[in-house]
C-alpha cells in the first residue's frame, strides 16, 4: 500500500480508527456488553459491543406473514418493548472510519458522561440509557486493517479512491461507482484491494442478498437484525460530500420513507445550527436501488438509514473535531426523534 500522505496515519488519541487500539478500548469497557458476532472472510472477529437489556420478543410468524394478516405484533411481539432497540452498523467499507470514531466515543458517553477528549453529552446519554444499542463499529475488519488509513483529512479524491476503492497493477486507480461494474473484485488484477472489499473482494453493501452463500461479514451482521429486531437500524459510510443522509429508499414502504426523510431533515436543521455545513441530502443518493441497509429492513422491519459522514477532504474540508461532532450530534438527533416520534410508523 502506498502512503500518499503522512498525515493520514496519525490522528488525536481521542480519534480510536486504528482497528488494534480500537478493539483494545472495546477491552476496556466496563458497562458495555462485548459479543462477537462472527469472523471475517479472514478471519478477523466482528464485534459489537451493547447497552441497555435486551427483551425478548414472542413471535408467532415471519415479518411477512404477519404484514399479510395485517398483524405485525405476530412478528414484533404482541407487548411493546419498555426500550427501542438502535443498531448501528460502521466502517462497512474500511476506508470510512469516521462513524468508527463516533461509535467508540459514544461508547465512552455511555460509560463516563463524555466522550474521549471529555467533553460531556448530558442529553445523548440521556437519550441513549432509554433504549437498547447495539454497536458493530467495524462491520467489514478486513477492509478495516488493510485500508489502514487512519483518517483523509485534507486528501483529494484520488486518495480515497485510492485507499477506498483500491488500485490496479497497470496502476490505474478504481474509481466509485465504476467499482460497482465488477462483483466481486477480481484480486489478480489489483495491485492494492481497497478498504472497500473483504479479503474475497466483496462489497457487503450490494451482494445478491436472496444467494445460498453470503459473504461471512453479511451473514453475521443480518443475524444479528434477526435476533435483535432493532427499531431502527443505522449503517455509517463516509465521502466526500458529507454530512447526509441517502434515501429515502424505494424498495421499503411509503410510511417508512416519510421517517427517513423526516430523520434527515431534523438532522440537517441541527447540523445548519451548528455551523456543520450539511451537504448532498435527499437529492445526492441514487434514489432507486437495493442495498444491504434494504435488505436489512426485510430481513427484520427495522427503519433503515444510512448516514455519510464527511472524510473533510480538500473539496469540503472538516477538522477532526467537527467530524466527531457530527457522530455524536448525529447520535443524539437520531435517538431523540425514535423516543419521540417512534422508529417505525404504526
Ligand atoms: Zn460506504
Amino acid at each position: 500500500m502506498e502512503i500518499r500522505n503522512p498525515a493520514f496515519f496519525e490522528a488525536p488519541e481521542f480519534w480510536k480508527s486504528d482497528w488494534d487500539e480500537a478493539n483494545a478500548y472495546l477491552d476496556s469497557l466496563e458497562a458495555g456488553e462485548i459479543l462477537e458476532i462472527g469472523r471475517s472472510e479472514g478471519g478477523r472477529p466482528i464485534r459489537a459491543v451493547a447497552y441497555g437489556e435486551k427483551e425478548p420478543v414472542e413471535r408467532t410468524a415471519t415479518l411477512s406473514a404477519a404484514v399479510a394478516a395485517g398483524h405485525p405484533q405476530s412478528f414484533f411481539g404482541p407487548e411493546k418493548r419498555k426500550k427501542p432497540v438502535l443498531v448501528i452498523f460502521s466502517a462497512i467499507h474500511g476506508a470510512e472510519i469516521e462513524g468508527s470514531v463516533a461509535c467508540l466515543n459514544l461508547a465512552g458517553v455511555m460509560e463516563t458522561g463524555a466522550d474521549l477528549r471529555g467533553r460531556r453529552w448530558e442529553a445523548l446519554r440521556e437519550a441513549a440509557s432509554r433504549m437498547r444499542v447495539v454497536m458493530v463499529p467495524f462491520a467489514q475488519p478486513d477492509g478495516r486493517i488493510r485500508s489502514a488509513v487512519r483518517n483523509l483529512i485534507g486528501g483529494t479524491v484520488d486518495d480515497l479512491y485510492y485507499y477506498g476503492q483500491g488500485a490496479f497493477k497497470n496502476g490505474d486507480i478504481l474509481t466509485w461507482p465504476e467499482c460497482k461494474r465488477t462483483q466481486p473484485i477480481p484480486l489478480e488484477k489489483m495491485a492494492f484491494l481497497g478498504g472497500y472489499y473483504n479479503d474475497a473482494g466483496v462489497n457487503i453493501q450490494h451482494e445478491d442478498f436472496f444467494a445460498p452463500r453470503l459473504a461471512p461479514e453479511t451473514r453475521a451482521l443480518i443475524d444479528l437484525v434477526r435476533e435483535e429486531t432493532p427499531d431502527c437500524v443505522m449503517t455509517l459510510h463516509s465521502c466526500g460530500q458529507g454530512p447526509f443522509f441517502t434515501g429515502p429508499d424505494n424498495f421499503i414502504p411509503q410510511a417508512h420513507q416519510y421517517r427517513q426523510a423526516q430523520i434527515d431533515t431534523v438532522v440537517a436543521e441541527r447540523y445548519r445550527r451548528e455551523g456543520l455545513k450539511p451537504g448532498g441530502g435527499a437529492s445526492a443518493g441514487p434514489a432507486g436501488g437495493f442495498y444491504f441497509h434494504t435488505a436489512l429492513h426485510h430481513a427484520s422491519g427495522a427503519l433503515p438509514i444510512l448516514f455519510e459522514f464527511p472524510h473533510g477532504l480538500e473539496m469540503k474540508p472538516f477538522t477532526f473535531d467537527e467530524i466527531l461532532d457530527i457522530g455524536l450530534i448525529l447520535f443524539e438527533e437520531v435517538m431523540r426523534f425514535g423516543l419521540t416520534y417512534g422508529f417505525r410508523p404504526g
